[in-house]
């Protein structure tokens, strides 16, 4: 998706092993479809992309641009969104079900908010029965 993209960060982590715990188990990592979604159910055409808020400008943090090489920044942010979205685009024109996760939205005080909404969701488009109730 972009050169800093990596796997297995640790909001990754933390997701997978959500999904996990609930019996939401058969995805793939990085499928090869427009923006290599972090989480797939192929045959559900189903996804999660987890996105650092940094890098992809949160619009809940909605974090300063760095202080140096403004205009640099500046480009570079606005390429990261303008292929987020047409990623986006071109995944829902295929049919997928995209959701995106903030970094943010998984830290410790908001993770149980967004997998209360996020889970149930998740589990009438894989149509699959969540195996407990998404809270701690
Ligand atoms: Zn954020």
């Amino acid at each position: 998706m972009q050169a800093n993209k990596r796997s297995n960060t640790k909001p990754e982590l933390i997701m997978r092993q959500r999904l996990r715990e609930v019996g939401l188990t058969g995805y793939r990592l990085q499928w090869k479809v427009p923006g290599r979604p972090d989480i797939a159910w192929p045959g559900k055409k189903v996804c999660l992309f987890i996105n650092g808020c940094f890098w992809h400008r949160c619009p809940y943090c909605n974090l300063p641009l760095p202080k140096s090489h403004v205009d640099y920044w500046v480009v570079k942010f606005e390429n990261n969104q303008q292929r987020d979205a047409r990623n986006l685009r071109e995944l829902e024109e295929a049919g997928w079900k995209v959701h995106v996760i903030w970094e943010c939205q998984l830290k410790k005080k908001t993770i149980n908010q967004t997998l209360q909404e996020l889970l149930p969701q998740l589990a009438v488009e894989l149509d699959k029965p969540l195996s407990k109730t998404p809270l701690p």
